[in-house]
Protein backbone atom coordinates (compact mmCIF):
# COMPACT_ATOMS: atom_id res chain seq x y z
CA UNK A 1 0.00 0.00 0.00
CA UNK A 2 1.67 3.25 -1.33
CA UNK A 3 2.03 6.44 0.81
CA UNK A 4 0.21 8.28 -2.72
CA UNK A 5 -3.16 6.75 -1.28
CA UNK A 6 -3.24 9.46 1.76
CA UNK A 7 -1.78 12.99 2.37
CA UNK A 8 0.05 13.70 5.91
CA UNK A 9 -0.03 17.07 7.24
CA UNK A 10 1.87 18.84 10.11
CA UNK A 11 0.43 19.84 13.27
CA UNK A 12 -3.03 20.69 11.55
CA UNK A 13 -4.72 20.80 8.09
CA UNK A 14 -4.06 23.65 5.96
CA UNK A 15 -6.40 25.79 4.38
CA UNK A 16 -7.09 24.37 1.43
CA UNK A 17 -8.24 21.04 2.91
CA UNK A 18 -10.10 22.60 5.48
CA UNK A 19 -12.16 24.40 2.94
CA UNK A 20 -12.64 20.67 1.16
CA UNK A 21 -13.38 18.82 4.46
CA UNK A 22 -15.90 21.45 5.45
CA UNK A 23 -17.96 20.59 1.85
CA UNK A 24 -18.36 17.09 3.25
CA UNK A 25 -22.06 16.36 5.34
CA UNK A 26 -20.14 13.25 7.00
CA UNK A 27 -15.93 12.88 7.54
CA UNK A 28 -14.82 9.46 9.73
CA UNK A 29 -12.33 10.14 11.85
CA UNK A 30 -9.77 8.61 13.91
CA UNK A 31 -6.58 9.21 16.77
CA UNK A 32 -3.56 7.29 17.45
CA UNK A 33 -1.93 8.16 20.62
CA UNK A 34 0.87 6.97 23.01
CA UNK A 35 -1.71 5.10 25.11
CA UNK A 36 -5.43 4.53 26.74
CA UNK A 37 -5.46 7.55 29.01
CA UNK A 38 -5.98 10.71 27.82
CA UNK A 39 -4.19 12.54 30.97
CA UNK A 40 -1.00 10.88 30.44
CA UNK A 41 -0.78 9.67 27.22
CA UNK A 42 0.21 12.28 24.42
CA UNK A 43 -2.39 12.48 21.23
CA UNK A 44 0.46 11.67 17.84
CA UNK A 45 -2.03 11.22 14.44
CA UNK A 46 -5.63 12.75 13.78
CA UNK A 47 -6.82 10.86 10.71
CA UNK A 48 -9.57 12.20 8.97
CA UNK A 49 -11.36 10.56 5.48
CA UNK A 50 -14.36 11.94 3.34
CA UNK A 51 -17.02 10.11 1.28
CA UNK A 52 -14.75 10.80 -1.70
CA UNK A 53 -12.19 8.80 0.03
CA UNK A 54 -9.63 11.49 0.09
CA UNK A 55 -7.64 10.77 3.70
CA UNK A 56 -5.61 13.48 5.59
CA UNK A 57 -3.01 12.15 8.65
CA UNK A 58 -2.31 15.02 10.34
CA UNK A 59 0.87 14.74 13.02
CA UNK A 60 0.34 16.46 15.97
CA UNK A 61 3.40 17.62 17.78
CA UNK A 62 4.76 17.34 20.93
CA UNK A 63 3.65 20.04 23.11
CA UNK A 64 1.07 21.41 20.56
CA UNK A 65 -2.15 22.14 22.51
CA UNK A 66 -4.09 24.11 19.75
CA UNK A 67 -5.21 23.34 15.88
CA UNK A 68 -7.28 25.82 14.31
CA UNK A 69 -8.36 24.09 11.50
CA UNK A 70 -8.93 21.00 13.04
CA UNK A 71 -10.90 22.71 15.88
CA UNK A 72 -13.03 25.02 13.17
CA UNK A 73 -13.81 21.12 11.46
CA UNK A 74 -14.30 19.23 14.61
CA UNK A 75 -16.86 22.09 15.58
CA UNK A 76 -18.56 22.78 12.30
CA UNK A 77 -22.30 22.11 13.10
CA UNK A 78 -23.08 20.86 9.39
CA UNK A 79 -19.90 17.98 8.92
CA UNK A 80 -21.01 14.75 11.36
CA UNK A 81 -17.64 13.38 12.32
CA UNK A 82 -17.84 9.90 12.52
CA UNK A 83 -15.70 7.68 14.96
CA UNK A 84 -15.67 4.27 16.57
CA UNK A 85 -15.43 4.76 19.94
CA UNK A 86 -16.32 8.88 19.84
CA UNK A 87 -15.89 8.82 24.00
CA UNK A 88 -12.14 8.39 23.85
CA UNK A 89 -11.08 10.85 20.70
CA UNK A 90 -13.41 13.18 22.01
CA UNK A 91 -11.70 12.51 25.16
CA UNK A 92 -8.26 13.45 23.92
CA UNK A 93 -8.79 16.20 21.48
CA UNK A 94 -10.70 18.10 24.01
CA UNK A 95 -7.69 17.86 26.39
CA UNK A 96 -4.72 18.26 24.01
CA UNK A 97 -6.10 20.71 21.64
CA UNK A 98 -9.27 22.30 23.51
CA UNK A 99 -11.77 20.37 20.64
CA UNK A 100 -15.31 19.97 21.58
CA UNK A 101 -16.16 17.90 18.74
CA UNK A 102 -20.24 18.07 17.46
CA UNK A 103 -21.89 16.94 16.04
CA UNK A 104 -20.34 13.03 15.75
CA UNK A 105 -21.95 9.97 15.61
CA UNK A 106 -20.16 6.53 17.00
CA UNK A 107 -19.97 3.11 15.39
CA UNK A 108 -19.23 1.26 18.51
CA UNK A 109 -22.39 2.55 20.46
CA UNK A 110 -24.49 1.94 17.04
CA UNK A 111 -23.18 -1.39 16.41
CA UNK A 112 -23.92 -2.55 20.26
CA UNK A 113 -27.40 -1.27 19.60
CA UNK A 114 -27.98 -3.00 16.83
CA UNK A 115 -25.62 -6.37 16.51
CA UNK A 116 -27.62 -7.92 19.75
CA UNK A 117 -26.51 -10.85 17.78
CA UNK A 118 -22.96 -10.32 17.92
CA UNK A 119 -20.37 -10.38 20.84
CA UNK A 120 -17.97 -8.79 18.86
CA UNK A 121 -18.09 -4.76 18.30
CA UNK A 122 -14.71 -4.32 17.24
CA UNK A 123 -13.88 -2.06 14.18
CA UNK A 124 -12.20 -4.96 12.37
CA UNK A 125 -15.44 -6.95 13.02
CA UNK A 126 -17.46 -4.29 11.59
CA UNK A 127 -15.48 -3.40 8.45
CA UNK A 128 -15.46 -7.30 7.72
CA UNK A 129 -19.35 -7.96 8.10
CA UNK A 130 -20.09 -4.87 7.13
CA UNK A 131 -18.17 -3.68 4.05
CA UNK A 132 -16.47 -7.44 3.66
CA UNK A 133 -13.01 -6.02 4.12
CA UNK A 134 -10.02 -7.65 6.15
CA UNK A 135 -8.54 -5.20 8.30
CA UNK A 136 -4.98 -5.47 9.34
CA UNK A 137 -4.42 -4.52 13.20
CA UNK A 138 -0.94 -5.72 13.58
CA UNK A 139 0.39 -1.59 13.57
CA UNK A 140 -2.07 -1.06 16.17
CA UNK A 141 -0.13 -1.35 19.16
CA UNK A 142 2.93 0.67 17.84
CA UNK A 143 4.94 3.66 19.28
CA UNK A 144 3.41 6.65 17.65
CA UNK A 145 5.13 8.93 19.44
CA UNK A 146 8.00 9.83 16.66
CA UNK A 147 5.55 11.35 14.01
CA UNK A 148 8.74 12.30 11.53
CA UNK A 149 9.89 8.61 11.95
CA UNK A 150 6.76 6.69 11.35
CA UNK A 151 7.12 3.88 8.94
CA UNK A 152 5.06 3.45 5.96
CA UNK A 153 3.49 0.24 7.64
CA UNK A 154 2.37 2.61 10.38
CA UNK A 155 0.75 5.20 8.27
CA UNK A 156 -1.16 2.72 5.76
CA UNK A 157 -2.91 0.98 9.26
CA UNK A 158 -3.38 4.75 10.73
CA UNK A 159 -5.10 5.43 6.98
CA UNK A 160 -6.97 2.20 7.07
CA UNK A 161 -8.57 3.30 10.46
CA UNK A 162 -10.96 5.48 8.68
CA UNK A 163 -11.01 4.45 5.12
CA UNK A 164 -14.01 2.04 5.52
CA UNK A 165 -15.64 3.64 8.60
CA UNK A 166 -18.27 5.94 6.53
CA UNK A 167 -20.01 3.00 4.66
CA UNK A 168 -19.89 1.30 7.73
CA UNK A 169 -21.82 4.12 9.95
CA UNK A 170 -24.25 4.19 6.28
CA UNK A 171 -24.75 0.45 6.77
CA UNK A 172 -25.19 0.68 10.78
CA UNK A 173 -28.00 3.73 10.08
CA UNK A 174 -29.91 1.45 8.34
CA UNK A 175 -29.81 -1.23 10.58
CA UNK A 176 -30.67 1.36 13.71
CA UNK A 177 -33.72 2.55 11.13
CA UNK A 178 -34.94 -0.91 10.60
CA UNK A 179 -35.07 -1.97 14.45
CA UNK A 180 -36.26 1.56 15.51
CA UNK A 181 -33.37 2.58 17.44
CA UNK A 182 -31.71 5.24 15.26
CA UNK A 183 -33.66 7.86 17.53
CA UNK A 184 -31.95 5.99 21.09
CA UNK A 185 -28.67 5.64 19.65
CA UNK A 186 -28.49 9.56 18.50
CA UNK A 187 -29.63 10.35 22.81
CA UNK A 188 -26.82 7.99 23.58
CA UNK A 189 -24.37 10.42 21.32
CA UNK A 190 -25.78 13.42 23.07
CA UNK A 191 -24.95 11.61 26.47
CA UNK A 192 -21.10 11.24 25.23
CA UNK A 193 -19.56 14.69 26.37
CA UNK A 194 -20.44 14.34 29.56
CA UNK A 195 -18.62 10.52 29.93
CA UNK A 196 -15.68 12.17 28.14
CA UNK A 197 -15.86 14.67 30.72
CA UNK A 198 -15.94 12.54 33.34
CA UNK A 199 -13.14 10.49 32.12
CA UNK A 200 -10.98 13.21 31.85
CA UNK A 201 -11.61 13.85 35.43
CA UNK A 202 -10.84 10.18 36.90
CA UNK A 203 -14.58 9.39 37.69
CA UNK A 204 -15.16 5.38 37.06
CA UNK A 205 -18.31 4.20 37.33
CA UNK A 206 -20.01 6.91 38.04
CA UNK A 207 -23.59 5.37 37.12
CA UNK A 208 -22.83 2.31 39.42
CA UNK A 209 -24.50 1.23 42.90
MN1 LIG B 1 -6.87 3.85 15.05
Amino acid sequence: MSLSEFQVCDRDLSDQILAAYLQADRLAVDTETMGLKPLRDRLCLIQICNPEGQIVVVRIAQGQTTAPNLKHLFESAGVLKVFHFARFDIATMLHHLSIETAPFFCTKIASKLVRTYSPRHGLKDLVQELHGVELDKSKQSSDWGNPHNLSEAQLSYAANDVRYLLPVQEQLVQMLEREGRLELAQACFRCLPTFARLDLLDFVNLFEH
